[in-house]
């Protein structure tokens, strides 16, 4: 479904991205670990057409991605930013709308209803400022944002960031769900032991390129990944 080769990108001067290939099939949860700057965010941002890469390719669905974000969206791929990103000063209805832009009208409500069922929690605070959640509750807005615009794949990035270990379960049960609803999931974390424990496939990034790939469950029970990503 996403087929990343051989990608190269940076920021002026500082290689970010380096000989970057990685693949996720339809209804995987594929994760990608690293350590800070390692390129996690890089990668997604490539895919999500906000950077453009020096060189390689990207694929989804056998295209090439298009060259604009607003595009990316349309061909059915959504990124949820590190750090949320929610409206602080919009109403969680309205960020739920801001998401589902693409869509229109009936189908537009019928979302909003469909993500009230699967969030609760967004539904009792839809009249309430995106700023004034707490961090759980805006994590979950921002994937239901992403949600509404009816994603074929969601970009993860750090879901887990600062949120208590209880919050942190129910972010990785959504996940879950949101995979068992036929959507790709690609997943970037610092939080090795929660995205190895949930995914497919995994890869490891270090200093801007893949070291090690294997099955969640292969690199678990990895002795270097123990060490260095898992508190040996
Ligand atoms: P983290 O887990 O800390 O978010 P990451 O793995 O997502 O890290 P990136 O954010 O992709 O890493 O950063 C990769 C490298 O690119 C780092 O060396 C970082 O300093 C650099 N970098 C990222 N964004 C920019 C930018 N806008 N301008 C210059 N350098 C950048």
């Amino acid at each position: 479904m996403l087929k990343v080769k051989n990608l190269s990108a940076g920021y002026g001067h500082i290689e970010a991205l380096i000989d970057v290939s990685i693949e996720a099939e339809k209804g995987q949860i594929v994760s990608i670990i690293g350590s800070n700057g390692a390129g996690k965010t890089t990668l997604l941002r490539c895919i999500s057409s906000m950077l453009k890469p020096s060189s390689g390719s990207i694929e989804f669905l056998s295209e090439p991605i298009p060259g604009k974000p607003h595009k990316v969206v349309e061909k059915g791929i959504v990124h949820v930013p590190e750090g949320r990103r929610t409206f602080s000063g919009l109403t969680v209805r309205d960020n739920l709308l801001v998401g589902g832009y693409i869509h229109k009208g009936k189908q537009l409500e019928e979302d909003l209803e469909k993500n009230y069922k699967l969030f609760p929690i967004l539904e009792e605070r839809k009249n309430q400022y995106a700023g004034t959640l707490s961090g759980g509750e805006q994590q979950m807005l921002a994937i239901a944002r992403g949600l509404m615009s009816r994603p074929k794949m969601m970009l993860l990035d750090e879901p887990s960031l600062g949120l208590a270990p209880m919050i942190v379960n129910q972010v990785y049960d959504l996940i879950l769900k949101i995979r068992d609803s036929g959507i790709t999931v690609l997943l970037v974390e610092q939080n090795a032991r929660k995205a190895l424990g949930i995914c497919d496939k995994a890869y490891v990034l270090e200093n801007g390129r893949i070291s090690l790939s294997g099955t969640g469950c292969d690199l678990l029970n990895s002795e270097d990944i123990k060490k260095a990503y898992l508190g040996g």
